[in-house]
């Protein structure tokens, strides 16, 4: 196990029972939403009935978002909180809790701006008892989302449905979700740098079940997301998925050499039949820029997968805490 482990293994071993379940919430700049957000999920997790704490995860907030969550963990046991050293990204953030989590049954992850209603997990756990390790919160429908951002959405669930082989993403499905213990123990063995979350937990496996709900607009702040990250994580999710783009380069090489030949023929026949006039200049030039283009396309995409590669080489822990207090 690699060298960001000893915390949450210490975090187990101290005397304090642990809890059955524990919920993880990544958060950036949330200060807005934190204390509703904790009225909400501690009404739902009082009323399971189970002994449960909750990780808030300070990814490096610029706001009072760490202030806020020292004063909900003063005010309430349940409540833990790992502050990282700076802003390391929510699959990051989400892992820091995960690995920080003290929970020997399951384990919850969800967003603090209330897109996804604490009141879904009691559906979950439900669905947990029924025997399956893992229930993931499906959207049945977004609200407050842009139709291009709906659109855009659904077209990258169907791409990866049909590149991701043998490993399925669910459409519609973002990180809200119940994990048993054992599937969290797998998922936890997974440490790469480049972390397309919803893959991860693809790629775990066991039985699973989808749980509907409505995803909600969010309750206050602003979405960290621009389509600038959010192709990047488009990239992130393909790159980490597949090595298929690097195989197009093979398959579009052959196409071209097929067609090459065919115009070479052409070529040929027409010298041989009509003489040669000098003619050519324009598709001499498009196919110069075409080809050009093509090979800079496919200099890029072997770019992105080396990129990552050096990433992964590094060995770097995903995360640095800067403190981890634990529920009471
Ligand atoms: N988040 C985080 N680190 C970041 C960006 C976001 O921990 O760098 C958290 C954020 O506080 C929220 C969750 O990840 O709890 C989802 O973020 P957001 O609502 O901005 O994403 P969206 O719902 O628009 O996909
Ligand atoms: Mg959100």
């Amino acid at each position: 196990m690699p060298d960001t482990m000893p915390l949450a293994r210490t975090a187990a071993t101290t005397d304090a029972p642990a809890p059955a379940l524990s919920v993880v919430v990544p958060c950036y700049n949330e200060q807005e939403v934190l204390p509703e957000f904790h009225r909400r999920l501690a009404a739902v997790m009082n009323a399971t009935g189970l002994a449960w704490e909750v990780v808030y995860v300070n990814d490096g907030s610029r706001d009072a978002t760490l202030a806020g969550m020292l004063a909900l963990q003063a005010a309430d046991p349940h409540v833990a909180l790992v502050n990282l050293s700076r802003n390391f990204g929510k699959e990051i953030a989400l892992t820091a809790g995960l690995d920080h989590c003290r929970a020997t049954d399951a384990v919850i992850a969800i967003d603090a701006d209330l897109q996804d209603p604490p009141e879904v997990i009691p559906e979950l756990i439900a669905a947990w008892r029924e025997g399956f390790d893992i229930a993931y919160a499906q959207r049945s429908a977004r609200h407050g989302e842009s139709w291009l951002k709906r659109s855009t959405a659904h077209a990258f669930y169907r791409l990866m449905q049909r590149v991701g082989g043998r490993v399925q993403l669910p459409k519609d499905t973002g990180d809200f979700r119940l994990m048993s213990r054992r599937s969290l123990d797998a998922l936890l063995q997974l440490r790469e740098q480049h972390r397309f979350m919803k893959g991860l937990f693809a790629w775990v496996g066991f039985p699973a079940k989808a749980v509907l709900y409505e995803r909600a607009p969010r309750a206050a702040g602003t979405t960290k997301w621009n389509w600038w990250k959010l192709w990047n994580l488009s990239l992130e999710g393909i790159t980490s998925f597949t090595v298929g783009p690097l195989k197009a380069a093979t398959y579009l090489g052959i196409l071209v050499a097929i067609i090459a030949a065919i115009y070479l023929v052409v070529l040929l026949a027409r010298t041989v039949l009509f003489g040669n006039p000098v003619a050519g200049y324009p598709s001499l030039m498009a196919t110069m820029l075409f080809l050009g283009g093509v090979q800079m396309m496919m200099l890029g995409i072997i770019g992105e997968y080396l990129g990552r590669i050096f990433n992964e080489t590094k060995g770097r822990p995903l995360y640095i805490v800067e403190r981890y207090v634990r529920g009471g």
